[in-house]
Order: C-alpha cells, then structure tokens, then sequence
C-alpha cells in the first residue's frame, strides 16, 4: 500500500529535517461518523444506567484519541430527558450532531411524502433542542440504511426537501457491519463469558478491517489518490469497548482523525452521484457502479459507431460481426435466428451499395443490467455491468438518390459483454 509508505516517508522526512511535522498536517484524513444516537440497538438497553455508562465509554474513546465525530440522531428515540442529557454529553465533548431521521425508515420502503415528513420531524426535533443549548444548527442528514431510494423521483423528492432545509448528507466511504456484533457482544456480556466476549471482538476488528481495506482501495482506485474517508460506526456497547483498538488500527494505518468541515471540503464530496437502487451501499461502490454504467454506454455507443461507418462502406460482414452468434432479430416481418441468418437476411434486402443508403444511429437512452455482488463478508455491493438495453434511432438517407425517401425507425437493442467486447444479442427493430 502507498498510504503508510507515504506516511512512514513523511515522518522520517520530518526527522531529517530536524523538527517533527504538525501532526494535523500528516496522515490520510478520516472523519467518524456514529449513527443511532443516543444509544443504538436500543431494545437491548432499555436501563437509563447502562445508556449513561455505553455513552461515557464511547466519548471516553473518541476523546483519548482526539477525534471530533459527527453523531446522528434518531429523534424518536430521544424519550426522556436522560436520553436529552446523553445528547448534552455529545454536545459537551465537542462533537456535532446531526438529523438520522425520527424513526429510521427504509426510502426504498417508503413512499417519498411519507418519508420527507418522518426526517423533517427528526430535524425539527434535533433542532429545537440543538437552539435550547445554543449549539449550532442541524447541518447533516444521514440516511438510514444508507439508502438514497430506489427511482430517481425518490432521489430527487428527498434531495430536494434536504436542499430546502439547509441540511447536507452525510456520505459513508467505510460502510462496514459493526451493528452486527452488538447483540452476540452483549449476551456475551450479560452472561459474564469472557472467552466468548474475546472472540465476538476479535471477529469485530477483523470484519472492520477487511471492510475498511477493501473500501479504502476502492476510493484510492477511483480517485487516483489516497481518498478521503467518512468511517461508519454505531453509538453501541461493543463499540465502547472495541473502538480504541480499531482507532489505534487506524492510526497505524496511516489514518488521521479530521473533523467534517475539512473532510467534507475534498473536491471527492463536492457532488452528489444520482446511483438509483435499493440497497445502501457506501460513497465508493456507488460511484464505481456509476463509472461502470458509464463506461459500458461508451463502449456500447462506440460499437454502434463502429457499425453504422462499417454499413456506410458496404460492409455488412463487419456490420453483422457484432451481433452473438445466436442472436435474434426482430422486424415487422418476423424473428431471425442467429448471426449467419442476419446477415444473409441483410444481404437479401439491401444487395448492393446504393440500396444500403447512409445509416446514422442516435442513442435515445442506455440502462444497465447491474446486479449485486456479494463481498467477502456476506455484505452486498454493486456488481459488475453485465449487459446494457439501448434504444436508439436509425435512419436511412439516399442523398444521391434524389427518388428515394429517407427511411427511418427505432431499434431497442440488448447487448452482453463478453470479457472485454460487447456483442448484441437481441435486435428489435421497426
Ligand atoms: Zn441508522
């Protein structure tokens, strides 16, 4: 890896130079972001006493290693006023609070009005507590479940609500599965199982190891550069005691811990990507299934280039030579089978040159067929783009043919990659 290397570069650059780097100048910036506030997993810690101690633990980690967090608050989970003075711990520490909503609903699962009213009422909550302790506005809105909804109308609703209130999401770039440990950590507590609680944390850092090195290379690929990364975590009891070795992980790794304003000022935050899709996926997978999407219509439009200058030579070998060997075509006239069949069937139409015309084809709109691909640790996250639906326009012109009408249609077109080309599979043209 680069990051430590740099790091290690760094820091005996300083040594050489006599005088040791500030150490907020050195170090790959990382924000930690804590959602569910004020304690996660709620149902597990109903006792006033036991959320008190969980928060203490938390801060007590984040202060040790001079971290300034961002902690998201579901507002319907703030019930009494010793869930209010939890809050004022946070807020007493140094760290900002945000809006998560007021009971963590699914976009996906959820029609926009419906879920528009539910986040305002987590940002209305927040914020007129927020104004009773003089603290400063309610900036971020994380989605729950990470999911930014499943039909551009969705994403266009809430980004517009979002826009209008002054609140600015919070991307993840480490998306990780640290609520899962929660539940095996506090049976293992409760019940006084020291064993069991080593090995439910062990599992804890080496599945946040593998999320965060996977993720991390992912940024770093994308960009071109050590990202910017925005740790997800969960206000939980396992996280209070596993945090500071995670946090001294991290450090190791090269890891400095950066407050919002200077994480979020990284050109990689300055956009928003439009990744339409039902699963919360984290900043990285979401632009890597964006650039995937874009590069499949390049080299999709650049084939059906390729074919349109082969036709216009009166080259229909190389214009079929595009198409599956078991293609189907469709037209008016009915179905063909195969590339052969294609071709001959072109051949039979337009005999010569001067029948052929000038082809020109416009893609009217591309949509990728995208799966899911399953991680190492069971988590999912945008697969490879597997085949992509064109619809398009084709024309037909004989400017040399003065007689002859200009011919035109739509063709919707399915394509598969196979390995590093694309071929058509199905042809649906009328
Ligand atoms: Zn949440």
């Amino acid at each position: 890896m680069n990051v430590p290397k740099l790091a290690i570069l760094t820091l005996a650059l300083a040594l050489l130079a006599g005088s040791a780097l500030p150490a907020a100048e050195s170090g790959r910036p990382l924000l930690i972001t804590v959602d569910d506030l004020p304690v996660a997993a709620g149902n597990l810690h109903t006792d006033p006493a036991e959320r008190e101690r969980i928060t203490r633990g938390l801060l007590a980690v984040l202060a040790k290693h001079h971290v300034s967090a961002v902690g998201l608050v579901i507002w319907g989970n703030v019930k009494t006023e010793a869930d209010r003075g939890l809050l004022r711990q946070w807020l007493a520490a140094g760290h900002e609070l945000g809006n998560h909503s007021a009971s963590h609903p699914d976009l996906s699962r959820t029609v926009a009005d419906a879920y528009v009213a539910d986040i305002e009422a987590g940002r209305a909550g927040l914020a007129k507590f927020l104004e009773g302790e003089g603290s400063r506005k309610v900036r971020f809105f994380r989605y729950p479940f990470l999911d930014e909804g499943d039909s551009e109308a969705k994403l266009d609703a809430v980004r517009a609500y979002l826009a209008k209130s002054g609140q600015r999401s919070l991307p993840v770039t480490l998306d990780d599965q640290d609520w899962a440990f929660e539940q095996p950590w506090v049976e293992a507590s409760r019940k006084g199982d020291r064993r069991e609680m080593e090995r439910v944390g062990e599992e804890y850092q080496e599945a946040l190891h593998v999320s965060i090195r996977d993720q991390e290379g992912r940024g770093d690929r994308l960009l071109g550069r050590p990202a910017p990364q925005i740790l997800l975590l969960h206000a939980n009891e396992v996280g209070a005691a596993q945090w500071d070795r995670l946090f001294t992980w991290l450090e190791g790794r090269g890891y400095r811990f950066a407050a919002a304003d200077e994480v979020l000022a990284d050109p990689a935050f300055a956009g928003e990507p439009r990744y339409v899709g039902s699963s919360g996926f984290g900043l990285w997978d979401r632009l890597t299934a964006l650039r995937r999407a874009a590069d499949a219509r390049s080299a999709v439009e650049a084939l059906l280039k390729t074919q349109s200058e082969a036709w216009n030579r009166g080259d229909l070998d190389a214009f079929t030579s595009v198409y599956a060997e078991d293609a189907a075509f469709v037209s008016p006239t009915g179905l063909t089978r195969g590339r052969q069949q294609v071709l001959e069937r072109y051949r039979k139409r337009y005999p010569d040159r001067k029948a052929m015309g000038t082809l020109t084809l416009d893609v009217q709109e591309t949509r990728p067929i995208q799966g899911t691909e399953v991680t190492p640790l069971g988590d999912a996250r945008p697969g490879r783009v597997h085949g992509l639906s064109v619809v398009a326009r084709w024309k037909l012109a004989y400017p040399d043919q003065p007689d002859k009408k200009t011919a035109e249609g739509l063709t919707l077109l399915v394509l598969r990659r196979q390995g590093e080309t694309w071929e058509i599979v199905q042809d649906a043209s009328m």
